[in-house]
């Protein structure tokens, strides 16, 4: 043998495989020296043997037919062609392998043979760890739906008694005291308004979270979008000292109009809390993606170290878990969660007692088709409010909302019909034709809605009696309710003061001076 030949049979006696060499009836004539450590077999207890003798018994027959179309069709078939092929130890074990075929003189093959158990095991743990994760993560997602129904759940039924609570504060507001009476009132007041505003961002959080909410994108102007939070916060930035720069900008932006507001709404009012000086700025200019809308302050700043947190939900910077201080921690929680829901981008920076800035990246729309009016929010002290006369019919199924509504609208000098429902709401139509207003809850019992009741009674005294609809539910479902200059929405929990003020402008406003409605 040349030193050549020795080379090459080295070659294959030596390498890494197992490596046979059989003949077309499945006879093995050669088996190199790591067939020994792969099968367990000695080298002449399988050379001449049948190459069955190293597979599983159940995979013979199959293994025959393979056998049979490699010699009809002999090509080079590389390792891993995609199969899952078995392996049978000496002492009977099976184990995973790979096997290239190679196709010899004379109907002889070549066949190397891996051991890929290892490798098999890691893709096997691979698996499991990846199913584990899954898992994990299903079970996260069904933890977190249930957090959110039980919010859902508990703020809307946290809803009806606060509602009655705040009626029954406006009531005892009109009442003659003493003044250490007004002093614990105000205290209560207090209370409420707190109560309401951590309740209607539990709401908001559930709300998107559960996906109850769904954008209704439209274009319109941004300016609109700034007038109306201009006004809106305008006062409570002047009382702090503070300027509310709001720029000019022609730009328009495609997006769901008032979810938008409500997000801007958050950073305004966090800009306006945080800033014991100086200026708040509103702005919006063109970048080569769409817009870019800024709300920019120069307050108190964020640490650097904090920015990762803070749209964490219940987290404020500098105030431990438990302890209190104006606010709840959830005003960015709700702001990422519509951003996300919008697809909008929104980058902070922020420098300790410089300033931050809040911006949001938005598409652009050329034109605008909508051209909303502004809000008539009318405000002020209406607690002088000249005595009322005029006939309302409320409907409410909760009788203790009920009964607040109407000690409220009574001490008004309002004369209140009651109704618990659509049938007993029509009733009382039929007994009282000269009804001046309908006030009805929007979800009544046995799946009834205000809007049944108020259409239902309009309909049988033939009259466009203005209306008000009190809804805890702002979903889009509602924000597609038809324009009805006589038809107002009122948010869940309205307080004593915003009902007053909605009945008074429905009642002494001429309809053609009403401005259109503009739902929620
Ligand atoms: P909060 O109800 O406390 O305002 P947020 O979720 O709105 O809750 O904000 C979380 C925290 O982020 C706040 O407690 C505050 O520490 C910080 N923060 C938010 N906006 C600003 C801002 N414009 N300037 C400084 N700090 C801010």
């Amino acid at each position: 043998m040349t030193i050549h030949q020795q080379l090459l049979a080295d070659l294959v006696e030596f390498a890494p495989d197992a490596m046979l060499i059989v003949d077309a009836s499945g006879r093995i004539l050669y088996a190199n020296q790591r067939v020994t450590h792969v099968f367990g077999y000695e080298r002449d207890e399988i050379v001449d043997r049948s190459v069955d003798m190293l597979l599983p018994e159940r995979l013979r027959p199959k293994h025959a037919h393979h056998r049979r179309n490699f010699a009809e069709d002999p090509r080079t078939r590389p390792m891993g062609a995609g199969l899952d092929l078995l392996g049978r130890r000496a002492d009977g074990s099976e184990f995973p392998v790979e096997i290239s075929l190679s196709p010899l003189r004379d109907g002889l093959a070549a066949a190397a043979i891996r051991d890929v158990s290892d490798r098999k095991r890691v893709e096997q743990e691979l698996i499991n760890a990846r199913e584990a994760a899954d898992q994990a993560r299903e079970e996260a997602d069904r933890a977190n739906l249930s957090k959110s129904r039980f919010l859902a759940t508990a703020s809307h039924d946290l809803r009806q008694p606060l509602q009655a609570l705040a009626m029954l504060h406006g009531t005892l507001c009109r009442v003659d005291m003493h003044p250490n009476g007004r002093e614990v009132l105000a205290q209560q007041g207090h209370a409420i308004d707190s109560m309401k505003r951590l309740l209607s961002a539990l709401l908001d959080i559930s709300k998107l979270e559960s996906g109850a909410i769904s954008p209704q994108p439209t274009d319109f102007p941004i300016h609109q979008l700034f007038e109306l939070l201009s006004a809106e916060f305008s006062p409570a930035a002047r009382s702090k000292g503070l300027t509310l720069v709001v720029e000019p900008t022609q730009l328009c932006t495609h997006t769901d109009q008032s979810l938008l507001e409500q997000l801007l709404r958050n950073l305004i009012s966090n800009a306006i809390k945080y800033t014991r000086a100086g200026a708040v700025t509103l702005r919006a200019t063109p970048i080569a993606s769409g817009v870019r809308i800024e709300i920019c302050d120069t307050g108190v700043g964020i640490p650097t170290d904090q920015l990762a947190y803070i749209f964490d939900e219940f987290f404020q910077v500098g105030v431990a878990r438990n302890t209190t201080r104006e606010g709840y921690g959830l005003g960015l929680a709700i702001v990422q969660r519509i951003a996300k829901l919008l697809g909008l981008r929104i980058h902070v920076q922020s420098e300790p007692g410089k300033g931050s800035a809040f911006t949001l990246e938005l598409p652009r729309a050329e034109t605008s088709k909508s051209d909303w009016p502004m809000d008539a929010s009318a405000s002020g002290n209406h607690l002088a409010r000249p005595a009322q006369s005029g006939k309302i019919l409320v409907t409410e199924d909760e009788p203790s909302v009920l009964l607040a509504t109407r000690l409220l609208l009574e001490l008004e000098g309002y004369q209140v019909i009651s109704a618990s429902n659509r049938e007993e709401a029509l009733q009382r139509g039929c007994e009282h034709p000269d009804i001046d207003l309908l006030i009805s809850d929007y979800h009544l019992q046995e799946d009834q809605t205000g809007l049944n009741v108020i259409s239902g009674v309009r309909q049988q005294l033939a009259r466009n009696i203005p209306a008000i609809l009190v809804t805890g539910d702002t979903s889009s479902a509602m924000r597609k309710l038809p324009g009805d200059r006589q038809l107002r929405l009122a948010s869940k929990p309205i307080d004593a003061e915003e009902l007053l003020t909605l009945m008074d402008e429905l009642l002494h406003t001429p309809d053609a001076l009403r401005p259109a409605e503009r739902l929620p």
